[in-house]
């Protein structure tokens, strides 16, 4: 089945990694909207069941390849209005356990979705993440911030250093080639399909409370996060691909409500109604020797405030209760 541009008000859309957590519910969001969508997915951390939904779908259609095969690329890349790159490596674990995968995913990925969208004047929307702040104290972020990253020598950093290198390849392309991309830097984002077996920490204390298992909170559980619904992360990217004056430039995209992990987990228990022990385990033993890990996280979220009007609509015991049914079931 090919689909050719259309001259229609429906746009279509190409989601790299589109079977993944965030990409499916943005894939099923775009569709509501009256939009077409393909899906280019490896399935390496995606999953079929993720989309299996949408097969059969007359806007739907998904391509079970990588990034990296050029020829699948350019074809749906000369299809589409516009690409939204979200096949990455990700996760802390997977990270700190295949770098050389990681970099190489990420960095050549991005440059072969650039590349691509650059042939055929696509507008790439590029999901960042908020690792590119580093190990920066001064919260909330704020795009403009200085970054300060660890040292070499330490696994996690190179997930930072390769999503920035996608970052500044995307404005490169912007400033040098005119091509329309935007950065979307996304902070935890969390909801249904997300699997924690990449280290993300809600569905891990979800499942783990719900199996009455000891809920593992790393550290002393006092470093903090912001936790976004993925309902809400979704709207935030459909509104970027859509705004003109979005081209160009990076947002942060995240909750400010922020939770320190051993509250987290307390709240995990409390709403699953769940016994289970809190347990603390040292960072060494829960990832690397000499890991290290960011105390809080919380973005400054003004810029797509004043561009889109955008603020989170799930509060966090939403989030966690919509987890626990999701895992429950
Ligand atoms: N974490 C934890 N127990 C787990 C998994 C994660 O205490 O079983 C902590 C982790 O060390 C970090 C926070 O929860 O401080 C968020 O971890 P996640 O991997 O979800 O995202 P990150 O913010 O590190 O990218």
């Amino acid at each position: 089945m090919v689909y050719q541009k259309s001259t229609s008000s429906s746009k279509h859309f190409l989601i790299t990694g589109g079977a993944g957590f965030i990409g499916s519910h943005l894939a099923e969001a775009l569709l509501e909207s009256g939009q077409r969508v393909t899906v280019l997915d490896d399935l390496s951390t995606g999953r079929f069941e993720n989309i299996a939904h949408l097969v059969g779908h007359p806007r739907f259609r998904f391509a079970i390849d990588s990034i990296t095969n050029a020829v699948v690329l350019d074809r749906l890349a000369s299809e589409c209005h516009v690409i939204v790159h979200l096949a990455a490596a990700v996760g802390v674990q997977l990270i700190v356990e295949r770098p050389v995968h990681t970099i190489e995913t990420n960095i050549m990925g991005s440059e072969a979705v650039l590349q691509a969208a650059a042939r055929y004047r696509a507008k790439v929307l590029i999901a960042s993440t908020s690792e590119v702040y580093g190990k920066g104290v001064r919260v909330p972020f704020s795009e403009d911030d200085d970054v300060v990253l660890g040292p070499t020598s330490k696994s996690r950093w190179a997930y930072a250093a390769s999503k920035m290198v996608d970052e500044f390849l995307a404005l490169a392309y912007y400033r040098e080639k005119g091509l329309p991309t935007i950065i979307a830097r996304l902070f935890n984002t969390v909801g249904p399909r997300q699997r924690g077996r990449y280290g993300m920490v809600i569905p891990r204390f979800v499942s783990q409370a719900l199996q009455g298992e000891p809920i593992t909170v790393y550290g002393d559980g006092q470093q903090s996060r912001c936790f976004c619904d993925v309902s809400d992360v979704v709207r935030a990217l459909m509104g970027l691909a859509e705004h003109p004056q979005a081209v160009g430039r990076v947002f942060n995209v995240g909750s400010t409500e922020e939770v320190s992990i051993l509250e987290l987990a307390q709240r995990v228990k409390a709403i699953t109604g769940s016994d289970s022990p809190i347990e603390f385990i040292p960072y060494d033993q829960a990832y690397a020797p000499g890991f290290e890990d960011m105390r809080r996280r919380v973005p400054d979220t003004t810029r797509i405030r004043r561009l889109l009007d955008w603020e989170p609509r799930v509060s966090l015991d939403e989030i966690l209760a919509r987890v626990a049914a999701s895992l429950a079931s």
